[in-house]
């Protein structure tokens, strides 16, 4: 029996079990796939206060560090479902089940891709999801957003002051963002719209070179020539195991503020995969920190 089970070792499950640990509690963090979560795929971080520079690779090793120095024991196991007994609650997994007085869901979310061939194995070298993070590096370069919500839209407008070309790319025939945003990209000489056409292709066997894209209505193709792609089509949370136990939200978010909580009592929820309008590392850990100490004042009392 643990204290605290967290689901999820990405920035906002880590920095949970970093404090739950530091306060004493018996802590294990139960994670999928690679410690370190989303930030482990991209090459250049600069704006986690305090470094410079850093690789995700590099920042997660740090965190991972960290957590295991403070004896938090981790498990490398997918969350099936959470089981609610009250006072304890169950967490079932592909490699066993857990129990925990409390639990906290750090599952993150997901970049929602374009389903092209090849296009996982470029994530982080030559395409990318956020122009804050990534855009300095296509400075003077040519680049494609894909997209035409008001995400994608910030992203061309950001990425329009640094790259040489911007060419954004939209499925249907209208942008569905902001009609302001839409004209501030309109007046950017370095922006070229594209609307009505999909991504087919990826071009490049090792490198990124570039897209093949299509015209829907009349299936003429094109090739571009590209340093990077950005994808904003949004992202997709992963918290479907936990729908019959916890409120999320319509797009599949849990609903939470800033307290961290969730519907259920004793179960806390922290970083991307909660309702909230930025998904940062530094949002992640601010999250993990309070969900860590909401569940320990829970468990005290
Ligand atoms: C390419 C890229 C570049 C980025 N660059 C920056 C940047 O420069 N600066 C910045 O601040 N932010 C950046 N971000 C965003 C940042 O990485 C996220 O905001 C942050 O990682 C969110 O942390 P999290 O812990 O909430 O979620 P995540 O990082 O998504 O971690 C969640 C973890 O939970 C695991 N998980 C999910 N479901 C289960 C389950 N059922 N069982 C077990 N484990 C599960 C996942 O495998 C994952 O490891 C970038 C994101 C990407 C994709």
């Amino acid at each position: 029996m643990y204290d605290i089970i967290i689901i999820g070792g990405g920035p906002a499950g880590l920095t949970a079990a970093l404090y739950a640990c530091r306060a004493n509690k018996s802590v294990l963090v139960i994670e999928k796939g690679s410690f370190g979560g989303q930030i482990t795929y991209s090459p250049r971080v600069e704006n986690i206060p305090g470094f410079l520079d850093v690789t995700g690779n590099e920042f997660a090793e740090k965190l991972v560090e960290q957590v295991l120095s403070q004896n938090a024991e981790v498990e490398c196991a997918q969350a099936l479902k959470i089981v609610d007994n009250g006072e304890f609650k169950t967490v079932v997994t592909d490699s066993g089940e857990f129990t925990s007085k409390s639990v906290i869901i750090a599952t993150g979310a997901k970049h929602r891709l374009l389903g092209l061939d090849r296009e996982e194995d470029f994530i982080g070298e030559g395409i990318s999801f956020c122009a804050v993070c990534d855009g300095a590096f296509y400075e003077n370069k040519t680049v494609a957003v894909i997209g035409g919500g008001n995400s994608a839209l910030q992203e061309a407008i950001l990425l329009s002051e640094l790259a040489k070309k911007v060419y954004i790319i939209q499925n249907l025939d209208f942008f569905t963002g902001e009609e302001k945003l839409v004209n501030q990209l309109k007046s950017k000489d370095n922006v070229e719209i594209i609307l009505g056409a999909v991504v087919e292709s990826i071009s490049g066997n090792t490198d990124f070179e570039g897209i093949t894209i299509k015209n829907v209505s009349d299936e003429k193709t094109t090739d571009l020539i590209l340093d990077g792609m950005f994808v904003a089509i949004g992202l997709v949370p992963q918290n479907e195991e936990f729908l019959d136990l916890i409120k999320l939200d319509d797009r599949g978010y849990v609903v939470s503020g800033e307290e961290c909580k969730t519907s259920s009592e004793g179960i806390f929820v922290a970083g991307d995969c909660r309702t909230k309008n930025i998904r940062q590392v530094t949002t992640a850990v601010s999250d993990g920190a309070i969900a860590a100490l909401a569940a320990c004042e829970y468990i005290d009392k």
